[in-house]
């Protein structure tokens, strides 16, 4: 099957011909074709999203809520479809796909279609002098650029938004994973979205990604992906003063104190460190046990893992999935590997299972632990994004606030105790944009996301937020 992309409401094969080959993650064989855009597509779509703009732009926001409330239901509708199109393209189970990623992606659609409905803007009146009040409009063709591990999800979380506020969109999604949005453009269709309100340019990032991202008709960016790729991005709009922002990678902490819950620290930690193959951005890569739990927590959770199961991505009772590319699987061994070489102990996984029938030449990794390492080792400063983590004894809260805090990134973290001073304490203190005390993965779309220092830049008011696809102006009006 041969993708299109979809561009002023149509699908269109792409200008040069060429394709690019998709590959299945379980069983390793290309299942399909996705557009290998260039910059001569991204030009028509960005043309489409400059004419459909004025429209959308002046529409009422009633009208706008109601479209975009049936793309949710239509979305929703097609729900198990839509599953098992991101199992196939991604790799991850049909089960997290059905109960996660798909109905996250509707939820995106009716949260901004309905909060938009009673977005507020402020005024202060000066002592009787004058009014100010700020001014909200649209910013015109947004540049929507998502990463390959939850790629419904993350797209229609900046769509919702974008088109929420009357933008038009072009979407640049992640090469590795386009199935998804191909199919949200049938829906977009179904649902009367106006022609060129919201258009899908597949193709490679360096191709289709930069035509888009350095495009003069595109005034803001928002980026979701790797930090390198973001240096690049940030590079080639600095000179252009882009609206921009950047949601990026994480090394994430996950910090259990002795006065933990331990049963409930091991049981989400499985989770936090191997949910969708350990593919999120959120994930807790580094896990720090207080020196007195250390033994019983490490024995507990090698067990926990054991019971986190590997195999064909349609059986409900399999807990991963396979990894999403070859490249990738590569990638995450090679940091096996150098923990290996580093001295470091694999304490259960590091290697490949054994599967049969059509999943012998899957991208399938064993969920892996590793203890021992230096802190300051690759292994554990640089983003791996599998089912790898390390584990790691500490003495008091002063060390643990040290090794959370010693790696360039600042996403997220979790932390686990019972002492309330100590939780607010240390959450404070923690250098990232999202702390879970004594949970994990719980996401309110009302509050603010995103990372610090290099997991990104632009949180608040940032990529999933209506404030930041607005231009806000203030008119000072005088009294007298
Ligand atoms: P990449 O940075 O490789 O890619 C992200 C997107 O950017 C893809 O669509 C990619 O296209 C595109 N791209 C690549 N190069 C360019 C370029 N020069 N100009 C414009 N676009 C470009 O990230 P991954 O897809 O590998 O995603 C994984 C990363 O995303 C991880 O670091 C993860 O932590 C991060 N992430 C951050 C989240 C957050 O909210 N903070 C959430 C989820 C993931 P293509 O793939 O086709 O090359």
């Amino acid at each position: 099957m041969d993708l299109a992309n979809f561009i002023d409401g149509k699908f269109v094969s792409p200008i040069s011909g060429a394709y690019l080959d998709n590959f299945e993650p379980a069983t390793g064989l290309v299942y399909s074709r996705c557009p290998a855009s260039t910059a001569a597509d991204v030009d028509v779509a960005v043309a489409a999203a400059k004419r459909a703009f004025p429209a959308w732009a002046s529409t009422r926001v009633e009208e706008r809520s109601r479209t975009l409330l049936r793309v949710a239901d239509l979305l929703e509708a097609r729900l198990e479809e839509f599953a098992r199109a991101e199992s196939q393209d991604q790799g991850k189970p049909i089960w997290l796909a059905r109960t996660v990623d798909i109905p996250r992606a509707v939820s995106n659609f009716r949260f901004f279609a309905t909060a938009v409905l009673h977005q507020a803007s402020e005024s202060f009146d000066m002592d009787g002098v004058a009014l100010n009040y700020t001014h909200r409009r649209p910013v015109g063709v947004a540049g929507l650029i998502s990463p390959w591990n939850l790629p419904l999800y993350l797209l229609t979380w900046k769509i919702g938004p974008a088109l929420a506020t009357g933008n038009t969109a072009v979407c640049k999604p992640s090469e590795l994973t386009p199935m998804t949005a191909y199919l949200l453009g049938e829906v977009m269709q179904e649902a009367q979205l106006p022609d060129g309100v919201c258009n899908m340019v597949f193709g490679t990032g360096p191709q289709a990604g930069a035509a888009l991202t350095g495009h003069r008709d595109v005034p803001l960016i928002s980026f979701t992906g790797g930090t390198t790729t973001a240096e690049i991005i940030n590079r080639q709009i600095a000179p252009m003063f882009k609206k921009s922002s950047l949601e990026l990678g994480g090394k994430n902490p996950n910090v259990i104190f002795s006065d933990a819950n331990i049963e409930k620290a091991v049981a989400t930690s499985v989770r936090s460190s191997f949910l969708n193959q350990g593919e999120i951005c959120l994930c807790g890569s580094r896990i720090f046990v207080q020196e007195s739990v250390y033994k019983d927590f490490l024995a507990r959770f090698i067990s926990a893992t054991r019971a986190w199961t590997v195999g064909d991505p349609s059986d409900d009772n399999v807990k991963m999935g396979a990894l999403v590319s070859r490249g990738h699987l590569d990638k995450v061994l090679g940091y096996v590997d150098l923990a290996r070489q580093l001295g470091g102990t694999i304490e259960i996984g590091g290697d490949q299972p054994r599967l049969n029938g059509k999943f012998k030449n899957g991208y399938f990794l064993n969920p892996t632990v590793i203890s021992g390492l230096d802190p300051l080792c690759d292994v554990m400063q640089e983003e791996i994004f599998g089912p790898v983590v390390t584990v790691t004894p500490f003495r008091d809260e002063t060390e643990a606030l040290e090794l959370a805090n010693g790696v360039k990134y600042g996403l997220a973290a979790s932390v686990w105790t019972s002492d309330v001073s100590r939780a607010h304490r240390f959450a404070q203190s923690l250098e990232c944009g999202i702390v879970w005390v004594n949970c994990w993965l719980k996401r309110d779309l009302r509050t603010p996301f995103g990372g610090v220092k290099a997991s990104g830049i632009g949180r608040e008011g940032g990529t999933y937020s209506l404030d930041f696809y607005t231009e806000p102006k203030n008119i000072c009006m005088a009294w007298e």
